[in-house]
This record gives C-alpha cells, sequence and structure tokens, in this order.
C-alpha cells in the first residue's frame, strides 16, 4: 500500500484571478463564495480535496491589498500567515489582465517555497495569447501551469504538480469533511460575546451560540440566523429580557460590530432556546464548531 500523503496549498492572488474557483473546482461543490465582485472571500476558507492516497488541504485566501479596515488587516493577516508552513503555494495570475506590479511582488514574495504560476481563465483568451504570456513570464523561472478554474482544463496537470509536493502526513480531515467554515464561527464568536457582556453574571458561562444559516445574499448584504443555548427556563427569560429588549441589545452589538469586519449590511435574527446541559454534550459542541479551528475577532 502506498503511503499516505497530505498536506497544505495555499490559493494566492490578487482579487478577481479566480482563487476561490479553482478551489470549488478541487474540491467539487461550492464552499467558497465567488462574484465578480472583489473581497467576497473575506477571511482564510479552508477546501479539503481527499482521496485514496492524499489529502489537499487549500487555504483560499483573501486577495492582497492595503488594509483599510479592521477586517482586511485581519485577512492581510491571514494570507501571510497561510503561506508560511504550506507545502505548495499557487500564485494565480488573470490571463486577461497584463502582470502588474502587485503580481510581481506577490511572484517575488511567495516563490521561495514550492509553487506554480496558475495562468487562470484561459478559455477566454486564445493560444497565441497564451504563448506570449509564458514568454513573459519566463523570466521568473518558475514552473507556470495554464488553466480554466471554470472549464477545469489544466486542472489536472496542477493537482499532479501539487501531489508531488505533499509530504507523508495525516488525514486531518474525515473523508467526507470538505470545508470549515470560519466566517460562521467568527458570527458565533461575536453573537457570544455580545451577549456575554450584557448578560455579566446573571447567566454564569451557560451560553453557547449555533449558526443556523449564514447567507450572503446577491447584493452582497449577509443574513444570519442564530440560536442562543441556555441550560436553564429562567436564562432564557433573561436573555430575552422584558419586552425582548435584552436579545434586541445583543444582536444589534454583534450586528454592528459584524457589518464592520464584513465590510457590509447585516441583518441578524436570533433565538433563544434551552438545552439543558448542552456543555457536556459533544454533538452540540460540534454543532457550534468547538472542535474546529478557533477564530476570535480580536
Ligand atoms: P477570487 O477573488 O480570486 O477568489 O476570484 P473568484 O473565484 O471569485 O472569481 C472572480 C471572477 O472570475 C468570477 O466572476 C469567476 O466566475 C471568474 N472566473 C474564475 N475563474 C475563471 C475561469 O477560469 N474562466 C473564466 N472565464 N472566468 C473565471
Ligand atoms: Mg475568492
Amino acid at each position: 500500500m502506498k503511503e499516505f500523503k497530505s498536506g497544505f496549498c495555499v490559493l494566492c492572488g490578487r482579487p478577481n484571478v479566480g482563487k476561490s474557483t479553482l478551489m470549488n473546482h478541487f474540491v467539487g461543490q461550492k464552499v467558497a463564495i465567488v462574484s465578480p465582485k472583489a473581497q467576497t472571500t473575506r477571511n482564510c476558507i479552508r477546501g479539503i480535496l481527499t482521496d485514496e492516497n492524499e489529502q489537499i488541504v487549500f487555504l483560499d485566501t483573501p486577495g492582497i491589498h492595503k488594509p483599510k479596515c479592521k477586517l482586511n488587516e485581519f485577512m492581510a493577516k491571514t494570507q501571510k500567515e497561510a503561506s508560511i508552513g504550506a507545502d505548495f503555494t499557487c500564485i494565480m495570475l488573470d490571463i486577461t489582465q497584463p502582470v502588474g506590479h502587485t503580481d510581481e511582488k506577490i511572484i517575488k514574495e511567495y516563490s521561495s517555497a514550492p509553487c506554480a504560476i496558475v495562468l487562470n481563465k484561459i478559455d477566454c483568451v486564445d493560444r497565441q495569447t497564451v504563448l506570449d504570456y509564458l514568454t513573459r513570464l519566463a523570466k521568473f523561472d518558475i514552473s507556470v501551469v495554464p488553466v480554466s478554474a471554470q472549464t477545469g482544463e489544466g486542472c489536472d496537470e496542477l493537482k499532479k504538480m501539487i501531489s508531488q509536493s505533499l509530504p507523508a502526513g495525516p488525514k486531518y480531515f474525515p473523508d467526507d469533511m470538505v470545508c470549515d467554515f470560519p466566517e460562521r464561527f467568527l458570527a458565533s464568536e461575536i453573537i457570544r460575546e455580545k451577549a456575554l457582556l450584557n448578560l455579566s453574571d446573571e447567566v454564569p458561562h451557560g451560553i453557547g451560540v449555533s449558526i443556523n444559516r449564514m447567507q450572503e445574499q446577491d447584493n452582497g448584504n449577509i443574513s444570519i440566523s442564530a440560536d442562543i443555548l441556555c441550560e436553564r427556563e429562567s436564562h432564557k427569560g433573561i436573555i430575552i429580557g422584558k419586552g425582548g429588549t435584552m436579545i434586541k441589545k445583543i444582536g444589534t452589538e454583534a450586528r454592528q460590530e459584524l457589518e464592520v469586519l464584513l465590510d457590509t449590511k447585516v441583518y441578524i435574527e436570533l433565538f433563544v432556546k434551552v438545552k439543558e446541559n448542552w456543555r457536556n454534550s459533544a454533538a452540540a459542541l460540534k454543532d457550534l464548531g468547538y472542535t474546529e479551528q478557533q477564530i476570535t475577532s480580536k
């Protein structure tokens, strides 16, 4: 039997080059939000490709840009951190765009470890354009793989190249898991934080937050539906507050912070549910994301 291999592959490049599309292609389903609008991928999303002999964990990082808000800063950090310790880096370029100053910077910055320049969107141009582009990239002395993340052309060659640089390693994630949701975790942590701040000692430790739905609408707004879990009926009343004032306050504060972090309008719908002993239930904890990487808002 072949030795199992696993590792991390970072997708980096300017916004809109097709990082999310490529990851979705490899993972085989939609795990990252793809949109023509820059910056839809707000933080590091992991897409997981598992087959018989190997597991590749893709890190679809936000584009590189100047930090202008708290979240952008967080995202820039995420990209930098993700590339450290990666087994392979795909430096993505969009063939419909000229190689710009930012691209050259990214190539220089990320080309020390095993990597390839992934020349995406070849479905948009003719052969000659691809050849011309390759000539222009020759000076960097890095392998170039022309692909179309949309049609899948060239992606098998890229996957082979990534596989070759994977070390022997464990299966980090179960077979059926294709992604994790740090964005959801971020949302639940912020709601939990606001609840704890407002409730002070009245409901000691006994709350958890479970995100039932987190969706980006066509206009870019995000709507979230979440449960606040508590252990006692009496706690439920406190969390809701007189005439719903407390739950409203928690929702408003969480919304305001998430709007800054996500840089868009956010709607939050909160429900309070009594779930006795939820803190001791492994299933409930898994539901709440506690087995996954914890990302906090600070
Ligand atoms: P990201 O910002 O790098 O994650 O880019 P996205 O994956 O969100 O893609 C940006 C835009 O380019 C979207 O409108 C995609 O549909 C489009 N796109 C991505 N890959 C391809 C490709 O191979 N061919 C074409 N024609 N469009 C693509
Ligand atoms: Mg993206």
